[in-house]
């Protein structure tokens, strides 16, 4: 059993296996008190699970896990509580969707001139629920039709960040998105901080106006982590922490296996209870 609220996991709105409300029974029978459902660049998991989530006395938490970037470096913002209703992040998400289909299509065509074809309906109809697509939703045609032996093999010899069927695509400024985040009445959150190349880099973003960084992240050592945690304590910034679970698709990261802070579950909680009055 685990407990407490794990704020970071992902549905098959954007690349994990399990629908929202599947996602909510297993955090309800696993024992968590709660989730956030933080797909990339996509927020319809909330209003999808919510009901659900009240009729099971689950804690969800509107999420959303935005793909930025900052210094050439790729940084992910993690926005909790935002208002559901938002317009500005809903457009935000559509033209996201966009530069996404563009990227995609471009990552298809440097596959097709190693000899795997592949065609966007493809990507489209192995995973019909999602909202947005990437990397792993390619890799998964890849499998299907035997190009690789498996997603991490995909992601091992063409789609990793640099390999040779990469493509980087166009991105948030991370400032924009800690904005946009704000603007939707979200906390604006720095996402697993560890994965940053440098801490002086980490030190840099936390200048922007962020509200708290990620300092739990999976099964990652604490020891590790300390520091982060020091910093946005000297900021007086809130701790966030969660799985990054993502169902069958990447194999790290059990549902649980980190948990945010109870101080900050309140605060983001009280939060939504604003938005929904
Ligand atoms: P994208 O949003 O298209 O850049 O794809 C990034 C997503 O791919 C991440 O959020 C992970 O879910 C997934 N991913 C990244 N690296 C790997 C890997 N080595 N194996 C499996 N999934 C991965
Ligand atoms: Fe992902
Ligand atoms: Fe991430
Ligand atoms: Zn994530």
């Amino acid at each position: 059993m685990v407990e407490g609220v794990d704020l970071h996991t992902h549905s098959n709105f954007s690349d994990g296996t399990m629908s929202p409300k599947e996602l909510v029974k297993l955090a309800h029978d696993s024992g968590l008190t709660g989730i956030s459902i933080t797909d990339h660049d996509a927020i319809g998991a909330f209003r999808e699970g919510y009901e659900y989530a009240v009729s099971l006395g689950c804690m969800l938490i509107p999420g959303i896990e935005m793909s930025t970037e900052f210094q050439n470096e790729s940084i992910h913002v993690l926005g909790y509580s935002y208002d559901p209703n938002s317009e500005i992040l809903i457009e935000a998400c559509l033209l996201h969707r966009k530069r996404r289909e563009a990227r995609n299509r471009n990552m298809i065509d440097l596959l097709e001139k190693k000899g795997m074809k592949i065609s966007y309906d493809e990507v489209v109809a192995l995973s019909p629920e999602a909202h947005t697509y990437g990397r792993p939703h390619i890799a998964h045609v890849m499998v299907q039709k035997g190009y690789v032996e498996s997603i991490q093999d995909a992601f091992k010899k063409y789609l990793g960040t640099g390999k040779s069927c990469y493509v980087a695509g166009e991105k948030w400024a991370t400032s924009d998105a800690v904005e946009i985040i704000h603007q939707a009445k979200g906390y604006a959150i720095l996402a697993h901080p560890h994965l940053i190349s440098r801490f002086q880099r980490v030190r840099e973003l936390m200048k922007l106006p962020f509200d708290g960084l990620e300092g739990y992240y999976a099964q990652f050592p604490l020891r590790d982590n300390k520091r982060f945690i020091s910093l946005a304590e000297s900021q007086g910034l809130l701790i966030t922490g969660g799985s990054d679970f993502h169902g069958t698709i990447k194999p790290h990261g059990r549902l649980g296996s980190s948990v945010a802070p109870d101080t900050t579950v309140k605060i983001l909680y009280t939060r939504l209870q604003e938005h929904l009055a």
